[in-house]
């Protein structure tokens, strides 16, 4: 059976970050939502226009336009040989996201195995994200203040320049917090009733975050 696994939290809570450490572990795809459509505007194309103007305010992009890009991509990497689960950073989003998943699951033959959700604070995301750099190439992330890179600017794996999101300026990352609050957070209530959620305390430095998202997974993954 596959581990599939939803990280649930507002932007900045960590979720990236865990899931880069535990990936490699349990031999986990990561699926981010975001990252696909940061991918579609960095191809400039028109739809990534479309997506960018979005985006850039803070606000969410389209319920089914998301679920689309979505499914394309939980086909392609649920259809690889070596695939045994994925961790979803991002999706879903909304309440009317929920049973999206669920039927794409269904397409793909996948059932959802946990949602973990990092609790955060507005102070605590609004830190961590203006100190928040990006390899361009690899995606992995740094922070300045909590977990810097070797050398300033450049990523560790592949020595290419690190890059600051457009949607990390102060007043979109407050904003973004406002939109998890009334969008995101009733999602916590849906998987509870499910009895498919956990949460942990994320306002610690990431170390403390992975060790304990490690600590609920290993749980999950020995049922
Ligand atoms: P993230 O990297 O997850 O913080 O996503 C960056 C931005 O992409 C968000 O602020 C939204 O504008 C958009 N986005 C990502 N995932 C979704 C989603 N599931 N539904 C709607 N918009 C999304």
């Amino acid at each position: 059976m596959a581990l599939n696994l939803i990280f649930l939290g507002p932007p900045g809570a960590g979720k990236g970050t865990v899931a880069q450490a535990v990936m490699e572990k349990y031999k986990l795809t990561q699926v981010s939502t975001g990252d696909l459509i940061r991918a579609e505007i960095a191809s400039g194309s028109k739809l990534g226009k479309e997506l960018a103007e979005i985006v850039n305010k803070g606000h969410l992009v389209n319920d089914d336009q998301i679920a689309q890009m979505l499914e394309a991509d939980l086909k392609t990497k649920a259809a690889k040989a070596s695939f045994s689960g994925f961790i979803l950073d991002g999706f879903p989003r909304t309440l009317p996201q929920a049973p999206m998943l669920e039927s794409i699951l269904g397409k793909i033959n996948q059932k959802l195995t946990a949602v973990i959700y990092i609790e955060s604070s507005k102070e605590s995301v609004v830190k961590r994200l203006s100190s928040r750099w990006t390899c361009s190439v690899c995606k992995k992330v740094y922070n300045t203040v909590s977990l810097p890179s070797k050398k300033l600017g450049v990523c560790d794996d592949d020595g290419a320049k690190l890059i600051q999101r457009d949607d990390d300026k102060p007043e979109t990352i407050a904003k973004r917090y406002d939109t998890f609050l009334e969008k995101t957070s009733p999602l916590i209530e849906y998987y509870n009733k499910k009895g498919l959620l956990h949460r942990y305390d994320g306002n610690v430095p990431p170390a403390e975050s992975v060790s304990a998202a490690e600590k609920i997974i290993a749980k999950i993954a020995k049922n």
